[in-house]
């Protein structure tokens, strides 16, 4: 069995999201202790205990210890299969933090898988659901045959309620194969590389500016929006501004800059460097909005093609497809932490070059 500390470096719940993809693909069992050591509240919280079960639910995995604040985790994996489920996380657990566990599973499983979760979408330390679907997700859209994140309805802190949808259909299926590790041999040949090495020219920067239906008599949206722009000054840049019903108040704006090489954007290696700011009672929307268009700027001026938060959340599909290289604008703890996982479960693939900021597969 695996043996994982959950408090290196970062000590989050990355940890336990990460360790339980890769233990679902590869089949391993692992062992978990000081989960969450790193957090003031250490242990496990509800949003990491509906990953453990959704796995549970979906593949029919096992596990030990998955109880609130247990600081120590066993799980044993079982393959995910295609099919239909809802799961809700409670309160504001973040729906794109259950898709960091449940997306890579989903994506190698034998048929279409189809999640309907319900939760937090727009939530503080997590990727905001427009970061998720226009950042993430394009960068992954050539591991499968199709995969659709549709929002149904925004979930702001403390209540949540959100829905999303997420629809994957696998083009590539661990289940064709006798082992894992003949399925790595032939991603290894046939997977698309995630190759980012530099930013090229700036082609456009699209956002969305959203809030909850009871701040739209004071205009949140559009002021959002409106100070982003301003601070930006860059040609095409588009954002709309929208509203929806929500249980909990609530506001936020997602930005990303989409980069292109000889007038193309790159459909298997897209350029697109994401940002975003949340809103919070007594926060100006003009801060808002000027919090993600700095945020934008910062990631823009750094040349690097691939944002801070991006870098983490793509290693572990990297890791899989054997060549491929990234430059980061900044490696984290969380890129750091991620890449200590994987190696647990992939064996030493990551080599760094700490000066220029790039992450390669060695
Ligand atoms: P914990 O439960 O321990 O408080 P956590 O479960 O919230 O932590 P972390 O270990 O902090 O999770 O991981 C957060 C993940 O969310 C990382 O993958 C990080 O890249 C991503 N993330 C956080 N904030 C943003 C953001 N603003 N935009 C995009 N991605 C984000």
């Amino acid at each position: 069995m695996i043996s994982i500390d959950g408090g290196y470096l970062e000590g989050g719940g990355q940890i336990v999201r990460t360790a339980l993809a890769l233990s679902s693909l590869t089949q391993q069992p692992f062992e978990a202790e000081n989960i969450r050591k790193g957090r003031p509240n250490p242990g496990l919280k509800a949003q990491h205990l509906s990953c453990i079960r959704a796995f549970e639910e979906l593949a029919g995995a096992k596990s030990q210890y998955a109880t609130l604040a247990s600081d120590k985790l066993q799980f044993f994996p079982a393959p995910v299969k295609g099919r239909t489920m809802s799961i809700d996380i409670g309160t504001a657990g973040s729906v794109t933090l259950l898709l960091q566990s449940l997306l890579m599973p989903a994506i190698f499983a034998d048929s279409k898988v189809r999640l309907k979760i319900t939760g937090g979408t727009d939530v503080p330390w997590s990727p905001p659901a427009d970061y998720f679907a226009n950042v993430l997700l394009p960068h992954l859209s050539n591991f499968c045959e199709k995969i659709e994140f549709k929002l149904l309805r925004r979930g702001y802190y403390p209540k949540g309620g959100g829905k999303a949808e997420l629809i994957v259909k696998p083009k590539y299926r661990l289940s064709d194969f006798g082992s894992f590790n003949e399925f790595r041999a032939y991603l290894n040949e046939a997977a698309p590389k995630i190759s980012l090495s530099s930013q090229n020219a700036l082609a456009y920067v699209k956002g969305v500016s959203h809030a909850s239906a009871d701040l739209q008599k004071f205009e949140v949206a559009e002021r959002q929006a409106r100070s982003a722009k301003s601070l930006l000054e860059l040609p095409n840049v588009s954002i709309r501004s929208e509203y929806s019903e929500s249980f909990s108040p609530g506001s936020g704006i997602v930005l990303w800059a989409v980069f292109s090489d000889n007038d193309e954007v790159s459909a298997e290696n897209p350029v697109i460097l994401g940002a975003d700011a949340l809103g919070e009672k007594g926060k100006r929307a003009e801060k808002v909005g000027a919090e993600a268009a700095n945020r934008l700027l910062k990631q823009i001026g750094s040349k690097a093609p691939v944002d801070s938060y991006l870098a983490d959340q793509l290693l572990p599909f990297m890791a899989l497809t054997g060549k491929g290289s990234i430059a980061a604008s900044e490696i984290t703890d969380h890129a750091r932490t991620n890449i200590y996982l994987i190696e647990k479960f992939l064996g030493k693939c990551f080599r760094f070059d700490e000066a220029r900021r790039i992450i390669s597969l060695s």
